[in-house]
C-alpha cells in the first residue's frame, strides 16, 4: 500500500525523522487556516499517489493568505496524471540550500536491504541513475547486522553530501532504516532530502510503500486503508478477496498461481496484446472464486476478451471446469473466453467443457495458442 506524502511524513515522525510542520486541508478555507498555523511562507502540496507533482503545478509557494487562497483554488480539484487532487498538505516553506536523495528498499536479487544516497536529489532520480549512475552511492544492509551510524556516515561522505550536512544526514539514515524495517516498508524514499540555509537537514518529501503482508501486526495502518484510492475494479476485487491488480489493456486474465499469472501476462504481450489485469485465483478455482473473478473482469469496460489459463497441480482441472461452467451460468459476460486447461485431470476437464464450447467459450490446447486467440478477439496485436 502506497501512502500519501502527508501520511508518509507522519510515519517518518514516529521514528524521529525531521520534517516541516504542517497540516492537511480539503478546502480553500482550510488551506488558509493551516497556512496561518504553519506560518508564512508556506508550500501548498497536492496529495496524490504519483510522482512529479512539482512539474505538474501541484506544488506552490505562498507568501500570504491571498497567495495561499489562489494556489489552493488552483490545486484542489486539479488532475495530475489521472489522479484528482482532493486534499493538500500545507507546510512552512523551507529555504533550500541543497537537495539530496535518500532511500531504502529491498534488493531481492542480493537478498539484502539497499540504501541509496545521492547529492543530486530533487530532480528525477531515475534520470540521474540513467545518465550519471556514479552520483548514487549504494550500500547493502544485512538485516541481521542492521545499520551502524559509522557505515551511514561513510555512505553520505561517499555520496558527496556537503560536510555540514553529513552528521545529520547519517543520523537521519539510521532513523530511516528503523522506519523502513520496524515500520515494515517496502520502500521509504526521501526526494528531496534537503539542507536548509540555516544548516538543518530534513525530509521535504516522503514516499512510503507499506508491505501489505505485514498488515496483521500493524492495526494502526487501518487509517491508511481508509484513504486508499483503489480504482473501481480493484475495490470490487478487494471486496471479493481476490488477488487482483488493474492494468490498462484489453485482455482480461485469470490464472491459478502468481507465477502462471505473470507468465500469462508475458505471453499476451509476446503476441502483441495487452493485459487488462493481473488476477491469480490460487488453488481454489471453484465456482465461487471463478464467478467472482469473472465478475470483476466483466466490470472493466476496456476488456474485450478473457484469457483463462489454468494449470492443474493440486488443483484438479475437472473441478476447475465445473467451476467455470457454473460461473458462466451466474455471470452475464460481455466478452468471449479463451481457455487453456492443462495438468491434473485435464482430459476430464475438457469433457465437462465439451458441451459448452462455442464462439463465446473457446478452448485452446496451448498457452501460446490461447494467447493468440484471446488477443485476436480483443482486436488484434497493437
Ligand atoms: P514531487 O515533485 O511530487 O516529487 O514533490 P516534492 O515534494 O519533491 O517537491 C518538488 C519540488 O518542490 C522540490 O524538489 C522543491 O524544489 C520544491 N519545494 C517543495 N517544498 C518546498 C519548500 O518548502 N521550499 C522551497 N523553496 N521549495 C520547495
Ligand atoms: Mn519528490
Amino acid at each position: 500500500m502506497d501512502l500519501f506524502e502527508y501520511q508518509g511524513k507522519r510515519y517518518f515522525a514516529r521514528y524521529g525523522i525531521p520534517t516541516s510542520a504542517g497540516g492537511v486541508a480539503d478546502t480553500v478555507d482550510e488551506v488558509v487556516a493551516q497556512a496561518q498555523r504553519a506560518g508564512y511562507p508556506v508550500v501548498v502540496k497536492a496529495q496524490v499517489k504519483v510522482g512529479g507533482r512539482g512539474k505538474a503545478g501541484g506544488i506552490k509557494l505562498a507568501r500570504d493568505a491571498a497567495e495561499a487562497r489562489a494556489h489552493a483554488t488552483a490545486i484542489l480539484g486539479m488532475d495530475i496524471k489521472g489522479h484528482r487532487v482532493r486534499r493538500v498538505w500545507v507546510e512552512h516553506a523551507s529555504d533550500i540550500a541543497r537537495e539530496y536523495y535518500a532511500s531504502f528498499t529491498l534488493d531481492r536479487a542480493a537478498k539484502l536491504h539497499l540504501c541509496m544516497v545521492s547529492a543530486k536529489g530533487g530532480v528525477d532520480i531515475e534520470e540521474v541513475a540513467a545518465t550519471d549512475a556514479g552520483a548514487i552511492a549504494r550500500l547493502h544492509v544485512d538485516p541481521v547486522d542492521g545499520l551502524a551510524l559509522e557505515r551511514a556516515a561513510a555512505l553520505v561522505e561517499e555520496a558527496g553530501l556537503d560536510p555540514e550536512a553529513r552528521g545529520q544526514a547519517a543520523e537521519l539514515l539510521v532513523a530511516l532504516y528503523r522506519c523502513y524495517t520496524e515500520g515494515d516498508c517496502d520502500l521509504a524514499e526521501i526526494n528531496p532530502l534537503i539542507l536548509t540555509t540555516e544548516g538543518r537537514v530534513h525530509a521535504l518529501d516522503a514516499k512510503v510503500t507499506l508491505d501489505d503482508n505485514a498488515a496483521y501486526r500493524h492495526p494502526e495502518w487501518e487509517e491508511f486503508a481508509e484513504t486508499e484510492t483503489l480504482d473501481e475494479r480493484e475495490r470490487l476485487a478487494k471486496e471479493k478477496g481476490l488477488n487482483y491488480i488493474g492494468l490498462s489493456g484489453s485482455v482480461g486474465i485469470i490464472a491459478n498461481g502468481a507465477g502462471l499469472a505473470m507468465s500469462t501476462l508475458d505471453v499476451v504481450n509476446q503476441v502483441g496484446g495487452s493485459a487488462a489485469n493481473f488476477l491469480d485465483v490460487g488453488g481454489g478455482a471453484n465456482a465461487d472464486v471463478m464467478a467472482a473473478a469473472l465478475e470483476v473482469i466483466n466490470s472493466d469496460a476496456a476488456v474485450r476478451s478473457i484469457f483463462v489459463n489454468i494449470f492443474g497441480g493440486i488443483t484438479r482441472c475437472d473441478e476447475v471446469a465445473k467451476g467455470i461452467v457454473e460461473a458462466l451460468g451466474r455471470v452475464d459476460l460481455r466478452s468471449p473466453i479463451v481457455l487453456r486447461l492443462d495438468g491434473t485431470n485435464a482430459e476430464a476437464g475438457h469433457e465437462i467443457l465439451a458441451d459448452h464450447v462455442s464462439d463465446r467459450l473457446i478452448v485452446d490446447e496451448t498457452m501460446l495458442g490461447a494467447a493468440r486467440q484471446a488477443v485476436a478477439l480483443a482486436g488484434g496485436a497493437r
